[in-house]
């Protein structure tokens, strides 16, 4: 095999090859200010990371300064596989530059944004050890270097008889400076919590504590991964895309105590013991004329960082080194559905309180209804088909759970064993096409290892077929899937809803996580929350259950701040009387699929000022989380110079943070707005 033809599919825009790799290699973004470093020193792969500030040319005329300033400290590359240990002893076999940027632009149909133009300078490097060399095995680095933003992934290549490895570890790492400080959520034992149902994304995190802090089950912290570091007043995101049927998912492990983090794989216990923690690949090959093409990837590991949070809450990194993995066999559309489950509970899964909640989404013109888990005992086949029909006489769409269990953990709604069959599920997915249904909510998976990621692949791929969407609860976070899948809607995986009606206490942090997410889980991903409380008391009787902190005003800034597609609101048919009619209205009209979003101000956990535009119109909300009032003046020109005369009104919660109400919005003479936000209260403006 020639070598040029061996190289050439690694990726086909690189097509320029140098002999061989310098010292430190360095590529420089489009811009020219974000920075990799990568170099190859006895026998080990290593890189780093950062941004270049442009300091003031001391002379007229003379060149300005630039000024490095790291964010990753040099942190180890590589592979453990069943060939080879491609982490020590490696030599370059071929440099590959692009002879120009590359360029994605796409259309992202859910999302921060809809029409996305990217551009990377791209770096790629082939190597080898000397016990690869007997197998022919190949591993392949290439990088990716956006404007604030840089991605990596391996490729293994085949170039002798050797078609398929298994990946048992990898030496990726990530170095931090040691002042470092972190917002991130631990991975859980596997099979703990309720019925066994763990690892679910479902922990608390971490507030701005050391990096090196040890995780609580001492398995490390699952993506995404935010960072500050005060040395540099920076922030860094790192976190992983691309995760299909063909490799597991990963998190970080615990740092060790100078700070470098590395890739851990699944735990052995997870999906009850049953699986491999590493993963299985077929080999990337030149010689089958590109029906290998898309073989031998590992996913994408992606760094976002700057001086400030912007880069990371308006991020599109996740989708932009990714690609779609099929068409879409309908036009899928965004959802805003009513769901009883969330404060009428289990007891609601029955036919009659399923038509009140179908009524109440026909009542505020919403496309869908969520039907729990419990149907299958409690409503039966019959009565979901009547069910069915109801909803198309009212003009909802239904939606309808599944619990994805196999045989993995103990949960025990049903339906169960209906998703983790390919022939059962086929079946199922004809008699959910037939009567109407837009979309499935699939629950309680077993992890993040390779068997796991099948299923979730078989699960979208058939849904498809049949014109249905998907979301996934109980489960771990999507990795460019709003790109990959098309009919892929949302996941959980984060501490949803449903912990406000179990416990006081997330009630009482319901604000601070409100302004975490937008930074960390939601920023690389769909976050189905299930959100918008309005009742004060969290329980179909108006007198008990736990009491709501956040002012009314907050709950409907989540419904933007939040970004799903589907959005399950915790509307119940009592609001329709006792909330004030804006309010009610702004829900008719709140959309879920955006096309711009832009960060304005804020800080993870204490406030945050965001901006999300649907078609001409812009949103902005502003929600504070800290215990004091907090004022805060909004310059909407940031938007766009237009953007401020086609705003016109402010929802707020008056001077006493108790008086939810409509105004005419109110720009002072330079243009911008002045407000003071009460705590765990908010503004909308739009
Ligand atoms: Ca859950």
């Amino acid at each position: 095999m020639k070598q040029a033809a061996k190289l050439s599919f690694i990726i086909s825009l690189f097509i320029i090859s140098a002999p061989a790799m310098a010292q430190t290699t360095r590529v420089l973004s489009p811009d020219s200010l974000t920075y990799l470093d990568v170099k190859l020193t006895d026998g080990k792969l290593s890189y780093s990371v950062g941004y270049r500030t442009v300091a003031k040319a001391k002379k007229k005329g003379a060149k300005a300064d630039t000024l490095d300033v790291p964010v990753l400290l040099d942190s180890p590359l590589g592979v453990y596989t069943n060939v080879a240990d491609f982490s020590k002893d490696l030599t370059l076999v071929e440099t590959l530059r692009p002879e120009a940027a590359i360029r994605h632009s796409y259309h992202l149909r859910q999302g921060k944004q809809s029409e996305i133009n990217s551009e990377e300078n791209g770096l790629g490097l082939v190597l080898t050890t000397p016990k690869a060399k007997r197998s022919g095995v190949l591993m392949a680095v290439q990088f990716s270097v956006f404007n604030n933003n840089v991605a990596y992934r391996y490729r293994f290549l085949q170039g002798g008889e050797t078609s398929s490895i298994v990946v048992t570890g990898e030496a990726s790492g990530f170095r931090l400076p040691t002042d470092a400080t972190a917002f991130i959520c631990p991975q859980s034992d596997p099979m703990i919590g309720w019925k066994r149902t763990k690892p679910s994304y479902e922990e608390y995190y971490i507030w701005d504590e050391p990096a090196t802090t040890r995780s609580q089950y001492g398995h490390g912290w699952t993506f995404p991964c935010l960072f500050r570091i005060p040395s540099s007043s920076s922030w860094l995101l790192i976190s992983e895309t691309g995760v299909s049927s063909s490799y597991c998912a990963s998190h970080l492990s615990d740092a060790t105590p100078d700070g470098l983090f590395t890739i851990a794989f699944p735990m052995e216990g997870e999906n009850n013991g049953f699986g491999s923690t590493g993963a299985q690949l077929g080999l990337g090959n030149c010689k089958t004329n590109g029906h290998d093409e898309a073989a031998g990837f590992t996913p994408w590991r992606t760094l976002t960082f700057g001086p400030s949070l912007k880069p990371i809450v308006e991020t599109t990194i996740t989708w932009d080194v990714i690609d779609q993995l099929y068409e879409p066999s309908i036009d899928y559309q965004g959802s805003r559905n009513t769901w009883s489950w969330i404060l009428w509970q289990d007891e609601s899964i029955n036919y009659d309180d399923q038509v009140a909640f179908i009524d109440l989404a026909a009542s505020l013109g919403w496309e869908g209804c969520l039907i729990d888990g419990g149907w299958y005992e409690h409503i039966g086949r019959a009565g979901m088909e009547k069910l069915f029909a109801y909803c198309k006489q009212k003009g909802v769409r239904p939606w309808v759970w599944y619990n994805s269990n196999g045989g993995w953990n103990d949960a025990p709604q049903c339906a169960r064993q209906c998703m983790h069959n390919p022939i059962v599920r086929k079946q199922e997915m004809r008699w959910l096409r037939d009567g109407g249904v837009a979309g499935i909510k699939v629950d309680f998976f077993a992890g993040d290892k390779q068997e796991t990621m099948r299923l979730y692949e078989g699960i979208l791929s058939d849904a498809n077929d049949f014109g249905i969407q998907v979301i996934f609860h109980g489960c771990t976070l999507p990795r460019g899937w709003e790109r990959m899948y098309p009919n892929y809607c949302g996941s959980e995986a984060v501490l949803a809803s449903e912990n406000l009606y179990f416990g006081q206490a997330f009630c009482d942090m319901e604000a601070r996580h409100a302004t975490l997410h937008p930074f960390v889980r939601n920023a690389v991903g769909s976050m189905e929350y299930g959100g918008t409380v309005l009742q004060r008391r969290l329980h179909r009787e108006p007198n008990k259950g736990n009491t709501r902190r956040t002012s009314d005003i907050f709950e409907l800034a989540t419904a933007i701040a939040f970004q799903s597609s589907g959005q399950n609101f915790a509307l119940t048919p009592r609001n329709l009387t006792e909330q004030p009619q804006f309010e009610l209205d702004f829900m008719r009209q709140v959309p879920t699929t955006w096309d711009e979003t832009r960060f304005i101000d804020g800080y993870p956990g204490k406030y945050i000022v965001l901006a999300r535009r649907h078609a001409d119109r812009w949103y902005i909300i502003a929600m504070n989380a800290e215990d004091q009032a907090k004022a805060l003046t909004i310059d909407p020109s940031v938007l766009g110079d237009s953007v401020g005369r086609s705003l016109t009104t402010l929802l707020h919660d008056g001077i006493d943070g108790k008086s939810p109400q409509l105004s005419p919005l109110k720009l002072d003479k330079r243009g911008h707005l002045s407000i003071k936000l009460q705590s765990q209260c908010a503004a909308v403006i739009y």
